[in-house]
């Protein structure tokens, strides 16, 4: 992964807490992430004493920004995790260049883009840390597991002893040092993952493929937005995310995914369907029990809203997630595509 340490763990929500384990967060501190993302990415924040400030997505990519970062950083700002969603790269290294000036921290969560690109560099290895799952969902998978890369030994220590129990393997003197947690991979799982690996650079190039396939034959349907990295970066499709514009589409992404569902093709429309902000846990701090503290800090920006998240909530409103994998074949790719070519006809009026 373009990094000198490596630190298994047994799932990204454990690689995520880990990693802001090692950051020794302060009580009041704020972490800035992203309220479009696995909840195991966001819900370790608290677990550190720590309040999650969401920035605001763009939307199109769904991804924070340099500018909607910066608009969140306070002098409580103890660290920022990015998200490259669906396998597409942030803009990172303008987001990692503001983290540096103010020697904040910055947490990269590629458990969507394995071998993702900015610039010839791996995402994960352009911030101080990379988080990974190998959740049976991702790229490369150990049924359940975890990992998280650094360039920094000492921040990898601090992981290496987060995950196992605050114990310094190898110390003259061991001793808990930490309040780390039992979050080790198994052997089981470690042999499988090194025989995953062989196989990564072949699935993300097959992905990609497929992707490039499917991008060709949708790059002409009005109200549907394809992916489009940014020059100079490389998706590693994890998802393959439409933007269906129910301006233009009526009924918009449920409608579209309705129909293709209808004709065979698995699809998510909305993906999260809200906001990290809005769900349960979060609407009521009391749910968080003992961890409630963590929110007792002067800050109410752990809310959001239409207002405060405008591209958020444009981005939710519009995606449709289709599932995607390196074993699509040729004629796979071109059954979605004329599937989806089909859905949108329909709902768009046959005579276009
Ligand atoms: C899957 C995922 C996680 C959580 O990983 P688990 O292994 O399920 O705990 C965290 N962040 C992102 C972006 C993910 O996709």
């Amino acid at each position: 992964m373009g990094a000198a340490t490596a630190v298994a763990c047994n799932s990204g929500s454990a690689a995520i807490h880990a990693a802001l384990g090692a950051l020794g967060l302060q009580p009041g501190d704020e972490v800035i992430t992203t309220p479009i993302t696995d909840m195991g990415a966001v819900l370790p924040i608290p677990y550190e004493g720590a309040v999650p400030v969401f920035a605001d997505v763009d939307p199109q990519t769904g991804n924070v920004t340099p500018t909607t970062v910066a608009a969140r950083l306070t002098p409580r700002t103890a660290a920022v995790i990015v998200t490259h969603l669906f396998g597409q790269p942030a803009e990172t290294r303008a987001i990692a260049r503001l983290c540096a000036e103010r020697g904040i921290p910055l947490i990269e969560d590629a458990a969507q883009a394995f071998l993702a690109t900015e610039q010839d560099r791996l995402v994960s290895s352009i911030g101080a840390l990379g988080c990974f799952s190998f959740q049976q969902g991702k790229h490369l998978t150990t049924g359940e597991g975890g990992m998280v890369v650094s360039a920094d030994r000492a921040l990898a220590d601090g992981v290496a002893r987060f995950v196992n129990k605050g114990w310094g393997y190898g110390d003259a003197a061991p001793d808990h040092d930490r309040p780390g947690l039992n979050y080790r991979l198994t052997e089981l799982q470690a042999a499988v993952g090194l025989a995953q690996l062989d196989k990564l650079d072949g699935c993300v190039a097959r992905r990609r493929r497929a992707a490039a396939r499917a991008l060709d034959g949708l790059g002409d349907l009005p109200g549907i937005t394809l992916p489009h990295p940014r020059p100079g970066t490389e998706h590693s499709y994890w998802r393959f995310a439409l933007l269906v514009d129910p301006e233009v589409v009526p009924g918009g992404p449920d409608a579209l995914g309705a129909l293709l569902r209808d004709l065979g093709v698995g699809n998510a429309p909305r993906y999260v369907k809200k906001p990290a902000f809005d769900c349960a846990v979060f609407r009521d701090p009391a749910r968080f029990g003992a961890l409630a503290g963590a929110f007792a800090a002067p800050s109410s920006a752990r809310f959001g809203d239409r207002t405060t998240h405008p591209g958020c909530y444009r981005f939710l409103d519009r995606v449709l997630v289709l599932p995607w994998n390196e074993q699509l074949t040729d004629a796979q790719v071109d059954g979605i595509v004329a599937a989806v070519r089909r859905a949108h006809a329909a709902l768009c009026g046959a005579h276009r």
